[in-house]
């Protein structure tokens, strides 16, 4: 009877009722992943338009579940102060607050209109790519840019649009706090990339061909696991752009494989791996609460590349894992000796694609969009003056001119969909996972070490500790300063890519 009481009561407290309200927003959302993720690795090639039917009904019953006046009702309930609230409690309420009225404040007709360009946007850049035609695709960015304005207009940011597309990914990023850490890293990375390209040592990855597909997922599956993902939790699949949906109970990943080109698969998989660790460590006991959600793109991304980079190109990892990788691919491998594999994972050689870059230049790839975004937005430019911005600044900054648009402002999907202010996260998630991997060296002693021997325990419980168990409690920046002691630098991130590659081709 006292049971019965005790819920009674709890199921009809103002708390109570918004996290009803939020679970059941979560699970509309998790279906709707679901449906995405069949979408890319299962769906058969005529039932496309049945899948569209489905992802418009749920994205229409998400949008309802999320504008609900309940979720309002139960907040200003939670705001009046007549609550006690607990710590963890609080977070929940602040962050449900942002996202609710977020939310409101667009009316749907906008909402329903930006889906739709959204969609027709990203079918105009798949025919403009392949074709080379700017012309055909820019009244789609055009109108992106336009409809991106005016979304921030409706939320009050209407004089800072540029600063509202980043925090929509990176809560607490500003164009002028990115222009500063991008400025330095820039300043470090030139010289760095000069004297790289001096080396005489070359790295050959076009000496790895002829990988068969099924050994490839044999052992892209046996690293996963090793590393840390949970396959009780998840799983891994096959679709044509490798991505990473899904949260706690549930985690779904994919790769892509090449046959002459294995460090692609195995690399992106290791990336996906680390966004799927940082979704299977959120506490499973907040999944449907800010509490259990991610700390914004750039946090988001520096887990996935601390797993490629720090770990998955560290000596230690190719120590414990080349003679595995030698039993399933000996013949491939005959004439390559250990140096040589090592040099082909770290082979650093410029390129005009981004998605094809290696660590160290990859960063400048980023610095270039995020150059041009702003000028974008504060009417420097315009979409028809971007091909030539685009190649004249690749040309200063990366020493090379795309000859047309393919290899140059056509080249990444982001744009089409109206996805400006998310290039950055990308960068700033390299800065984010230097700056932590170097607190993580020195508090946790030998943990390069433990790689050699296959060990990787200890990484992903300091991970789980100091960033997955904290949901959205912290920002990225405040988590950042938090666990390292300091605000966010570009330092750490250039001084470790100066070591590792500094001392790899002797420059
Ligand atoms: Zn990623």
């Amino acid at each position: 009877m006292v049971e019965e009481i005790t819920v009674f009561l709890a199921m009809s407290s103002p708390y109570s009722d918004l996290i009803r309200q939020l679970q059941r927003l979560h699970t509309l959302c998790s279906v709707t992943g679901i449906l995405g993720w069949d979408e890319q690795v299962n769906l058969p090639p005529d039932s496309a338009d049945l899948r569209a039917e489905q992802m418009a009904l749920m994205a229409e019953l998400s949008h309802e579940a999320s504008v609900n006046p309940a979720i309002g009702e139960a907040l200003q309930a939670l705001e009046s102060g007549d609550v006690k609230l607990s710590s963890d409690e609080r977070v929940v309420v602040r962050e449900a607050r942002r996202d609710f009225d977020r939310r409101v404040r667009l009316p749907g007709e906008f909402v329903t209109e930006q889906t739709r360009h959204s969609s027709a946007g990203y079918h105009a850049w798949t025919r403009a790519k392949p074709a080379n035609d700017f012309a055909g695709y820019a009244p789609f960015l055009t109108k992106h840019v336009e409809l991106a304005k005016r979304e921030a207009e409706y939320q009050g940011w209407g004089d800072r649009a540029y600063d509202f597309a980043i925090d929509k990914h990176d809560p607490g990023f500003t164009a002028a706090t990115i222009e500063v850490v991008f400025g330095e890293l820039r300043e470090g990375l030139v010289p760095l990339v000069k004297r790289i390209a001096t080396s005489p040592v070359k790295a050959d990855r076009a000496r790895l061909r002829g990988f068969p597909v099924e050994a490839q997922a044999k052992f892209l599956r046996e690293v996963t696991d090793r590393i840390g993902f949970n396959y009780q939790r998840g799983r891994i699949d096959v679709s044509p752009h490798p991505f990473c949906e899904g949260s706690g109970a549930d985690v779904r990943m994919t790769t892509c494989y090449d046959i002459d080109d294995p460090m692609n698969s195995l690399f992106g998989a290791i990336h996906e791996t680390g966004h799927g660790m940082y979704e299977q460590g959120l506490p499973l006991a907040h999944h449907a609460t800010p509490l259990g959600q991610h700390a914004g793109m750039a946090m988001h991304e520096s887990q996935s590349r601390m797993w490629e980079n720090q770990v998955g190109r560290s000596r230690g990892f190719w120590r414990y894992f080349e003679p595995r990788y030698r039993e399933e691919f000996g013949s491939q491998l005959a004439h390559v000796s250990s140096e040589d594999l090592y040099l082909a994972v770290n082979a650093v050689q410029p390129t005009l694609i981004r998605v094809a870059s290696d660590e160290v230049h990859y960063n400048l790839h980023i610095i270039l969009r995020f150059e041009l975004e702003q000028k974008l937005f504060s009417g420097e430019l315009t979409v028809e003056e971007l091909p030539r911005a685009w190649n004249d600044l690749c040309e200063a900054i990366l020493g090379r001119r795309p000859t047309t648009d393919t290899e140059g402002m056509l080249q990444d999907v982001h744009w089409s969909g109206g996805a400006f202010g998310y290039f950055p996260s990308y960068c700033l998630g390299n800065m984010i996972s230097a700056q932590l991997w170097q607190t993580l060296t020195e508090q946790v002693a030998g943990v390069e070490d433990d790689f050699a021997r296959g060990k990787f325990g200890r990484l992903l419980e300091w991970l789980q500790t100091n960033v997955h168990s904290q949901g959205r409690r912290y920002s990225a920046l405040e988590l950042v300063q938090r666990v390292t002691g300091a605000p966010l630098s570009p330092r750490p991130l250039l001084a470790y890519l100066e070591k590792r590659y500094g001392n790899l081709y002797g420059v």
